[in-house]
């Protein structure tokens, strides 16, 4: 059994967090330290570690994020300037939470993807 993060804290709302958006499968919340001027981090409720982690029952859950993610980037009015998907893996992905989470980030031009 994988160890929570302090993503089941907000899904569940025991700590606080601006959530934008939830229902079964998902929860879709502004990131804490912002690195965009919108960057929201939308999660599975289900706790899938990391991307190696997933197996094919979650489908619903990972294919429900990019609807989520197309819904609230159209909220955030950044849907036709454009935004960015990531979702790290890992160290060498640059993963710090190990709660499988994508970032939208948009609001500015993003420059190129950062690959060093
Ligand atoms: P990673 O590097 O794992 O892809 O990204 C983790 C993200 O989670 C970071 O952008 C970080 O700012 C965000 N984060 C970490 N702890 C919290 C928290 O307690 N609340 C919120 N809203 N975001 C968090």
């Amino acid at each position: 059994m994988a160890e929570e993060t302090i993503f089941s804290k907000i899904i569940r709302k025991e700590i606080p967090a601006d959530i934008l958006y939830q229902d079964d499968l998902v929860t879709a919340f502004r990131d804490i330290t912002p690195r965009a001027p919108s960057h929201i981090l939308i999660i599975p409720n289900k706790l899938i570690p990391t991307i190696n982690d997933v197996e094919e029952s979650d489908e619903l859950a990972l294919g429900r994020m990019f609807t989520v993610a197309k819904k609230l980037a159209e909220q955030e009015k950044i849907a036709e300037d454009g935004y960015r998907l990531i979702v790290n893996c890992n160290s060498h992905g640059g993963q710090e939470v190990y709660h499988i989470h994508m970032h939208l980030l948009g609001g500015k031009p993003l420059g190129p993807l950062l690959m060093d």
